[in-house]
């Protein structure tokens, strides 16, 4: 039987638990997210949230893969980047389990596990990656041996603005959905800072200035409408430039917010202009989840990596950059 990968991801306010095997199988993938009723996401509430539902996610992980706990040959687990309190509940899971079945603990940058569970999704070897989620937005291509940022957001991540804005209009919370829903019906489009500077973007201007058009009487499916339409193409521009850059042949489109079909859209375009192949992850492997750390468990233990309990501790700061992708060859 393959080896089978136990990954559990908890950066922020979702907390996963998913189970595939070293052939690329994905046998469970199970979340459950807090969704605060007003205000943005609390570490401390978020952390409380993990403990709370964990274990039961971790046993319905199992028993959904239809395994017992002794068919696990490896534990991996979110080590960063994120929110110290949830991560440090996440560790501290993965740790308990990894000891008590005598399995090797593997720590996952949950950035690369983002890019390398839409490879597995696609088929792609080499693909330039927008990652677009709650707290990160970012452009990613491999180059020396790393997952190197061409371009990121400056300020907050392009799902934060969409939630954000969505908050102050008493939208409930993820408001992205809602916010694609609404776009449907705009149709008039209102100026909004177009920010992109060199390769990185901002979209803490854009949220200010989508606020003030509701509150000068733009219809709220215009004002969802213009964001789309701004934010998105901003997106595009950059994923164009480092396509251009890097000639690189597949165009990934990854993170909570591929699940909005105008970006995947307005992206495809992109690839179809470039004559270059994309995929936008299949919406369950799309938003934080286990799957995806446990798949890039399996490919770190496969070339060697092990990480021993005692240099487990979480890092909330470890960017896309910062690890050398030892099980990737120079491309
Ligand atoms: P993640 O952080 O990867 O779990 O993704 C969560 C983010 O994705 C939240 O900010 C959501 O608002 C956003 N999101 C989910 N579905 C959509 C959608 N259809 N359109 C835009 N954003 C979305
Ligand atoms: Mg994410």
């Amino acid at each position: 039987m393959p080896a089978m990968c136990l990954g559990l991801e908890g950066t922020a306010h979702s907390f996963g638990a998913g189970i595939v095997s070293a052939d690329g199988q994905v046998h469970s993938n199970i979340w459950d997210m807090l969704s605060p009723d007003e205000g943005g996401i609390h570490p401390r509430e978020a952390s409380r949230h993990h403990t709370e539902i964990g274990p039961s996610i971790i046993k319905k992980a199992i028993d959904q893969a239809g395994i017992t706990p002794d068919d696990i040959d490896l534990v991996a687990f979110s080590r960063g980047p994120g929110l110290g309190p949830c991560l440090r509940t996440t560790a501290t899971m993965a740790r308990t389990i990894a000891l008590k079945l005598s399995v090797p603990l593997i720590g996952v940058n949950h950035c690369v596990a983002h890019i390398e569970i839409g490879c597995l999704d696609s088929g792609f070897t080499n693909p330039v990656t927008v990652y677009v989620s709650g707290g990160n937005t970012q452009i990613i291509a491999f180059a020396g041996n790393r997952f190197r940022t061409f371009g990121e957001t400056l300020d907050i991540a392009i799902g934060n603005m969409l939630d954000t804005f969505g908050r102050s209009i008493h939208m409930p919370f993820p408001a992205g959905p809602i916010v694609e829903r609404e776009a449907k019906s705009g149709h008039k489009y209102h100026s909004l800072p177009y920010s992109v500077k060199g390769m990185d973007l901002s979209y803490s201007g854009m949220l200010t200035a989508a606020r003030k058009l509701i509150s000068e009487g733009v219809s709220v499916a215009d004002t969802c409408f213009s964001i789309q339409e701004t934010a998105f193409g901003m997106l595009a521009e950059i994923a164009e430039r480092a396509l251009a850059h890097t000639k690189k042949k597949e165009l990934l489109l990854t993170g909570g917010v591929a699940k909005n079909a105008r970006l995947t859209e307005i992206l495809q375009g992109v690839a179809t202009r470039h004559g270059i192949r994309f995929h936008r992850v299949t919406p369950s492997l799309a938003g934080d989840q286990g799957a995806m750390i446990a798949w890039t468990g399996i490919l770190q233990f496969q070339a060697g990596d092990r990480l021993n309990t005692a240099d487990s501790h979480i890092w909330p700061k470890w960017r896309t950059d910062e690890q050398d992708i030892v099980w990737r060859t120079q491309q």
